[in-house]
């Protein structure tokens, strides 16, 4: 018996948890938490989420209580006590959550729950930098017995509509405090709401239209597993138009009903203002919105609405799948193939599989939609068919052109095409995903080729800005008049980007009826750049949208006639496997922005590859034979869904280290019931040699073990000091 259990209260009293298991919210890769410690009278009320600040060696940082428990092992005369326990703790599922994402993507405790914190906290510890915002309030109190000044009038006609901020209304401080003296108002001081901005675009209906025979029969599946309480997980496949965001509306109202809560994940805000748009008319202020364009005050307080159940949906993008919402009943991911529902950082989620997991934790049901569901999702989600648009107009066609020996950048039909868009007045999307001037630029006389001096890859000429730029890492320096290593003035310039063609098109097309507007990060790098882009494009009674593929990204535009796709096989040029996938879901996608509207539309595939089966299914908008030709090759490969990829990228800035310390993974894993691949060498990326072992394994959890064993093995050993190791589970 301990001297600790010998001292215990006799089992007739109650015990109360006395101890706080804390994880430290540090970096360090090394500590092994979480730590004990003792909780005084004072700090009785902590439970599994509350945020502390604790003593640590001789620091102090912020940790989260993962655990209570009454006993400790260590003696509680040597445990330290918590600081103090700040105003806003994380909800316990959410502890639950990441203490998984630390497992299954071979990360830290500290760093997963970094990612749940509620906002304005940083993890270096400390109080939080953003507070409740307080302002005085009037209201009105009482009637007005006795005269008024015009001024005072004026105050309590405002006032009638509802409370106000002293501030914003049209009398001193002074004339406020007398209608206060009199009993009419009352004058207070009160938490008040940062609202985002809504997002404004297109009318918003409040009240739903009558559903699709498809739609209702969706709805209603899912509306039956909320009712179960079955913890389903559907995949809604609905071709573009055919009305998702209307099921999805629908679902947040049964969970409601059901008085559970809402996630709604988008794949990025400024792309998809309609979805908000939407929800915040169907639901009011029961909708709260979580994405990093909010300003600091206003994320923090439509997280405390969400916390304190004031707010009961959320909407946001992949980090709003840790959005603090109790009971939760609904998940929905939309659009999701898109790419943005993997964070690069650490650990690097996927937020669709976190959001698998967090909607089986809460027994709530998952929704995933898109006209271009992954393989994955086909295989693994209860799949839920809407083939056909709203208003039964049919996909547009698409007819692929073969580029092989042409001589421009744009086929003859291509041109012609868009001239009668533009003799007619309508509107086309051109897609090219490549922005800038030219590709890369060569010496006509030695061959010298313009690279980036930190990464292999080759310089792209921006001819506006006057400077060739490198796409991974941000170097740029002035475009070349002549080549250093031989003196010539030749410089060749191959290939077209956006910025070229953009040219191109308005020396062709553009007038002052018709306009060629142009999105990529190079125009729209700012803060609501993009929405603005997209909205002169819909206001704009004719013209051609040109872009890389944002352009193909959700938006419903009625009135666009033709799309165009420009190279689109580069994406299959790519050494991934999921390169088919994205080609497919780039076309597929494009394709469905045209020929929404009463004049219909088609679509014209520029391509040196004609014979690919994923354009030549994107061409029949064939995502279920796309899908089904896929999961067969996967399955033979051992490609996921039928098996787990984990990557390991090792770099270093001095020779040969990354490669060495990729080899010494690659030897930690011999003997694992796992195909190890590599260690292979990657192109140097921002002035440090990269390498990868690329592990292929049936039983993920074990894989993961391993790989996390043998990574830390490896970056224990001083012989690879000068090498950082990176883990990506799922690399997309
Ligand atoms: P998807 O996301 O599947 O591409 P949307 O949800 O954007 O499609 O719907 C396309 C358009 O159809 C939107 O303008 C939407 O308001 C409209 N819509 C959706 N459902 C219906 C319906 N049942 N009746 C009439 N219009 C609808
Ligand atoms: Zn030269
Ligand atoms: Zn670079």
């Amino acid at each position: 018996m301990t001297p600790w259990a010998a001292s215990a209260p006799p089992p007739t009293v109650r015990s109360v948890p006395s101890i706080a298991k804390v994880e430290p919210l540090t970096s360090a890769r090394a500590l092994r938490g979480p730590f004990d410690y003792r909780l005084p009278e004072a700090l009785q009320r902590v439970v599994v989420g509350s945020l502390l600040v604790v003593p640590f060696g001789r620091r102090r940082v912020l940790g989260v209580v993962v655990d209570l428990a009454e006993h400790s092992e260590i003696d509680p005369e040597r445990l330290a006590a918590p600081l103090e326990a700040l105003e806003q703790g994380v909800p316990a599922d959410l502890v639950r959550l990441a203490a998984w994402m630390a497992l299954a993507y071979c990360s830290t405790p500290a760093r997963a729950l970094g990612l749940v914190l509620p906002p304005g906290v940083g993890p270096g510890g400390g109080r939080p930098r953003v507070r409740t915002k307080r302002r005085l309030v009037a209201e009105l109190a009482g009637p007005a017995a006795g005269r008024l000044t015009d001024g005072q009038a004026a105050v309590l006609r405002v006032l009638a509509a509802g409370p106000m901020p002293a501030a914003d209304l049209p009398l001193d401080h002074g004339g406020l405090r007398r209608l206060a003296d009199r009993g009419v108002i009352v004058l207070e001081r009160r938490d008040v709401r940062r609202r985002p901005s809504a997002a404004a675009v297109g009318a918003a209906s409040a009240s739903p239209p009558m559903l699709t025979p498809a739609q209702t029969r969706a709805a209603e599946r899912i509306e039956r597993a909320l009712a179960a309480a079955e913890p389903t997980q559907f995949l809604l496949h609905g071709v573009t138009g055919s009305g998702k965001t209307e099921v999805y509306l629908r679902a947040a109202g049964a969970a409601l009903a059901a008085g559970r809560g809402a996630i709604v994940l988008v794949p990025e805000i400024a792309l998809t203002p309609q979805t908000v748009t939407r929800f915040q008319a169907r639901f009011g202020d029961t909708v709260a919105i979580l994405h990093s364009q909010l300003s600091a005050g206003e994320r923090y307080d439509e997280w405390r609405r969400l916390r304190a159940g004031d707010a009961r949906i959320c909407v946001g993008p992949r980090s709003a799948v840790f959005a603090p919402v109790g009971d939760l009943g609904l998940v929905v991911v939309d659009e999701e193939h898109d790419a943005s529902y993997k964070h690069e950082g650490d650990p690097r989620y996927d937020a669709r599989a976190v959001a698998a997991r967090r909607a089986r934790q809460a027994a709530a049901v998952l929704v995933a939609g898109s006209a271009t569901p992954r393989p994955e999702s086909v295989h693994r989600l209860e799949r839920l068919a809407m083939p056909e648009r709203v208003d039964g107009r049919p996909l547009p066609p698409v007819r692929l052109l073969d580029m092989r020996d042409a001589a421009h950048a744009l086929h003859p039909e291509t041109a012609a095409a868009l001239h009668a868009v533009r003799r007619r007045g309508e509107k086309a999307i051109v897609l090219l995903n490549r922005r800038g001037w030219a590709n890369f630029l060569s010496c006509r006389s030695c061959g010298r080729v313009w690279e980036c001096p930190l990464c292999d890859v080759a310089l792209v000429l921006h001819r506006s800005a006057g400077e060739v730029a490198c796409h991974h890492c941000g170097h740029r320096e002035p475009a070349p008049t002549r080549c250093p290593s031989c003196g010539s003035p030749g410089v060749a310039r191959h290939g077209a980007g956006t910025e070229r063609l953009h040219r191109e098109l308005d020396a062709s097309l553009g007038d002052s009826g018709f306009s060629v507007f142009r999105l990529d990060s190079d125009t729209a790098a700012g803060r609501g750049r993009v929405a603005a882009a997209l909205a002169a494009f819909e206001r704009a009674p004719a013209g051609v949208l040109l872009g890389t593929q944002v352009v193909a990204k959700g938006h419903d535009f009625p009135d666009v006639t033709l799309g165009v796709v420009l190279d689109a096989d580069a994406t299959l040029r790519f050494p991934d496997f999921r390169a088919e996938e994205r080609t497919f879901a780039l076309i597929a996608q494009l394709a469905g922005r045209a020929g929404r509207g009463p004049r219909g539309g088609r679509v014209l595939v520029q391509t040196l590859d004609p014979d690919a089966l994923s354009i030549r299914h994107a061409a029949r908008h064939d995502a279920e034979g796309f899908v089904a030709g896929e999961l067969e090759r996967r399955a033979a490969l051992s490609y996921p869904p039928f098996a787990e990829l984990i990557r390991v990228v090792c770099t270093s800035e001095r020779p040969g280290a990354a490669l060495h310390a990729a080899a010494a993974v690659a030897h930690g894993l011999e003997g694992t019931p796992a195909d190890v691949l590599g260690p292979a060498p990657l192109f140097r990326l921002r002035g440090r040699e990269r390498a990868q072992v690329v592990v292929k394994a049936r039983d993920a959890g074990a894989a993961v073990r391993a790989v996390g064993a043998a990574v830390e093995r490896a970056a224990g050993d001083r012989g690879h000091r000068h090498a950082t190791f990176s883990v990506d589970v799922d690399p997309q």
